[in-house]
């Protein structure tokens, strides 16, 4: 459905005197061109099929399209696009996930192929690269522990001091500590590190910290810890549960540059490889469980489909001829164990038979009078369901009438296709986020950073679980850290999708959806399906959706971009809607790979005419424009990569219609303000580059939280002018006003006190400042203006009596 949003939530508890301003604040959201809803158009016919098969592998490619009318036809075909569009010269180039089955039948209709960019070997590269540093950490911990044995004739300390690291941050000390243990693989226990208190003092004279352990994808990799001194140590000592003692020098900290928002002492880089979803879980867990004064693990109320398929087999080749089987139990729960045997009985007029024994499953063909096997698909698919119901169900291939006669088959397991380790669970899986602030019981404003709506996109899981940790792993010794999880109530969803998740992990690198097969039988519900199904994640909300008739989404259940049965079908998706209706929250991130882009709303338009979503007022989208400028300014500092202005603005502006997007739901039912990051350069980078991602997008969002925290204590009054010029027709001004902050005008011509009901000062168009109003010489204009945190240019009182507005009577400009 489409809904007017309804303005801002979040009703901080304010002063009295302040409480008009908070009204103000809700009177200004309620935009007004939000009450023009396009009307809905028929959902676009569902495209064919494009013939992926499961046995085929997914590229990245390129496509040259001539246009933005070409665009829209390409996405109307559902293929499986990345979030990547460059608008060259003369066209446009995006990449598309597709298979070689896909290619030709889109290049049959008329597209354009260029260079392919991302192969299934160089998923299976990083994943060998993921596997080759968790066993070489695992391996190193070994030979430690062997080393270092717990025999008094081990001259291996088994404790070693990595650095050991002070810094001042305005008056607060800081020592830093890393340090390795030969048992920190098998027991948790922290360190404990002992300071003196300058040259020459005795060791523990300066007092004692402890350290805890990092471990990333099950490996140990080091403790680590900081916490505030008072006075610079020389030395530190740290003496494990054995006895064996290591001893260290303290470093000085290069300064940091003082542009750098992060005093000295910010800890940061806290992943070392790509993370599944159980490891994600596993972390914030573990994060939790250590900080649980300012943390806590809350799983969503719904739990997914589960990583778990039934069993299936295709017996035969040509469509007419072939058997689908699909197991009734899932794959894990008995459904691999089933067989099914075509068997030529070799003797001539022989019935066709089913024999059923324990779980093997053996069909007699029937033959004619010379011996020939006659029974065709549709006979052998209505024998097995009379004879073998109870362990499967058969049926025709793709809606073939199976009329075709079938060979034999030797005999075949029906498999789930699952390749995953046994420890990722089969069962329904549930959803965590890590909530962390000090206050989470609602009184705080709220925020929330959601990742992983699509499998593939590896690396922004990791940017959430950096975030987490630096809030956490700082706020002992840092006072900006301190004032973000004391003030805010901060939602952390590293993966929303686990199932799909995993199955990009282990199964399917391209997997971009969930892993629920909506397909019909007589559609591609078989074994050859399977990479095919699935709900895409970000085209399954509410507002402005396929189902609304906007663009940007399929009806078709093996399109890349499936929108699902209905709204809100998925559990995924109800668990964003879940956390989007706390009350409190009022600013989002929804986190996507790759392309480098920073977005909002609207994302979707309909076609014909790109009708879009209502845009948000020109008050509204300066706070959105003012906010990205802080937090792509924090995103460059890491490596000097800019976000460029081209890749930031609305979805539909800068990418392409998106129906039913997370982020539009957030914007249009929950007021929220709900941003997107397409976080880097491709889905699963080489480590190197993952790694540089991760960190620079995690500065962006913690400066996001910054954004949330200056907005919830923006006391300073907007103030505002007045621009006069010459206009084109005779007797009249050009006038636009401009505001020192991000906020709303409204304005009266009439000589009228200006109200919330007054003319609301509007955008000109598209990426573009205010409107230009063209009015007689002569005109008294009366205005006042109003910040996103509901503050009034000076103190007036809309709707009060006083006349303390400004007012202007505009006179012809000179010259
Ligand atoms: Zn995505």
């Amino acid at each position: 459905m489409s809904t007017v949003r309804s303005g801002l939530r979040w009703r901080p508890q304010l002063p009295a005197a302040t409480v008009l301003a908070a009204s103000a604040a809700v009177l200004l959201l309620v935009n007004p061109a939000a009450a023009i809803v396009p009307q809905a158009a028929a959902p676009v016919a569902a495209p064919a099929d494009l013939g992926r098969l499961a046995d085929e592998r997914a590229d990245v490619v390129e496509v040259i399209l001539a246009d933005s009318a070409e665009l829209d036809a390409l996405v109307a075909t559902g293929v499986d696009l990345d979030h990547h569009i460059t608008h060259t010269g003369d066209g446009i180039v995006v990449h598309a996930v597709v298979t070689g089955n896909e290619v030709a039948t889109l290049t049959r209709a008329g597209f354009t192929f260029g260079k392919v960019l991302h192969t299934a070997e160089d998923a299976a590269q990083r994943v060998a690269e993921r596997e080759a540093t968790i066993a070489a950490h695992l391996a190193e911990n070994q030979e430690y522990a062997a080393a270092a044995d717990f025999s008094a004739r081990s001259t291996v300390s088994d404790v070693r001091i990595i650095r050991a690291d002070y810094y001042t941050s305005g008056d607060t000390q800081v020592l830093s500590v890393e340090a390795k243990w030969a048992q920190g693989q098998t027991d948790a226990s922290p360190l404990t590190v002992e300071r003196d208190s300058g040259p020459g003092t005795e060791i523990g004279s300066g007092g004692s910290q402890t350290i805890s352990r990092f471990v990333d994808a099950g490996a140990y990799l080091y403790h680590r810890g900081a916490a505030q001194v008072t006075s610079r140590p020389a030395y530190v000592r740290i003496t494990s549960p054995s006895g064996d003692v290591a001893v260290a020098k303290v470093n000085e900290w290069l300064p940091i540059p003082p542009k750098d928002p992060e005093g000295p002492g910010y800890m940061k880089d806290f992943v070392a490889s790509y993370l599944t979803p159980t490891e994600l879980y596993d972390r914030i867990k573990a994060l939790a469980a250590q900080y649980p004064k300012i943390s806590e693990i809350v799983e969503l109320p719904y739990r997914t489909n589960g990583y778990r398929r039934k069993a299936q087999a295709v017996l035969g080749t040509a469509t007419d001829s072939r058997v689908a089987v699909d197991s009734l139990a899932w794959g894990h729960q008995g459904g691999n164990d089933v067989t099914v045997e075509l068997a030529d009985p070799g003797v001539a007029d022989a019935p066709l038979a089913v024999t059923v024994t324990g779980t093997q499953v053996r069909v007699d063909l029937a033959t004619d009078g010379s011996g020939t096997v006659t029974s065709t698909a549709e006979q052998v698919v209505a024998a097995l369901n009379a004879r073998a119901g109870t362990l499967l169900t058969a049926y025709t291939y793709r809606g073939s009438p199976g009329t075709g006669v079938v060979g034999p088959a030797a005999r075949t397991a029906l498999s789930d296709g699952l390749a995953a380790p046994a420890a990722v669970s089969r069962d329904p899986h549930p959803v965590y986020a890590i909530r962390i602030g000090k206050h989470r019981d609602g009184s705080r404003l709220g925020v929330l950073a959601y990742a992983q709506e699509h499998a593939r996109e590896w690396v922004p899981p990791l940017v959430t679980i950096e975030t987490a940790e630096r809030l956490l792993r700082n706020y002992a010794h840092d006072r900006k850290t301190r004032e973000l999880v004391d003030n805010l109530d901060i939602w952390i969803a590293p993966s929303i999708n686990p199932d799909g998740g995993h199955y990009s992990f282990y199964d399917f690198n391209s997997q971009r959806k969930n892993m629920t097969n909506h397909c019909p039988q007589d559609g591609s519900a078989d074994f050859l399906g399977r990479n095919s199904w699935g709900v895409d994640n970000n085209r399954n909300y509410t507002e402005y959706s396929l189902f609304d008739g906007y663009s940007g989404a399929s009806t078709s259940c093996t399109s890349g971009t499936y929108a699902g049965p209905s709204e809100l079908s998925e559990p995924e998706n109800r668990n964003v809607d879940w956390l989007a209706a706390r009350p409190n929250v009022t600013f989002s991130m929804n986190l996507h790979s790759s392309g480098n882009y920073f977005m909002w709303s609207p994302g979707s338009y309909a076609t014909p005419g790109r009708i879009s979503a209502p845009r948000p007022t020109l008050a509204e989208e300066s706070l959105f424009w003012g906010a990205s400028s802080r937090i792509l300014t924090a995103i460059k500092r890491h490596r000097n990569l800019a976000v460029t202005p081209a890749r930031t603005g609305p979805i539909a502006d800068v990418l392409y219609s998106a129906a039913g997007n997370s982020g539009d739901m957030l914007w249009y039912k929950y007021g929220i303000y709900a941003w997107n990051f397409e976080v880097g350069t491709s889905f699963q980078p080489a480590w190197q580059e993952a790694h540089a991602e991760t960190m620079e997008f995690s500065n962006g969002l913690v400066e996001m939280l910054r954004v949330a925290r200056d907005f919830d204590t923006d006391r300073k009054r907007p103030t505002s002018s007045l621009s006069v010029r010459v206009s084109a027709t005779p007797g009249m001004v050009d006038v636009t006003f401009s505001t020192s902050e991000p906020a709303a005008v409204f304005y009266t011509l009439d000589r009228s006190r200006p109200t919330y009901d007054s003319t609301l000062y509007g955008s000109a168009g598209i990426r573009e400042g205010g409107e230009t109003l063209t009015i007689p010489v002569g005109t008294t204009v009366h205005w006042f203006s109003v910040d996103a945190a509901g503050n009034v240019e000076k103190n007036y009182k809309p709707d009060g009596r006083g006349n303390n507005h400004n007012k202007q009577k505009v006179k012809a400009p000179k010259g």
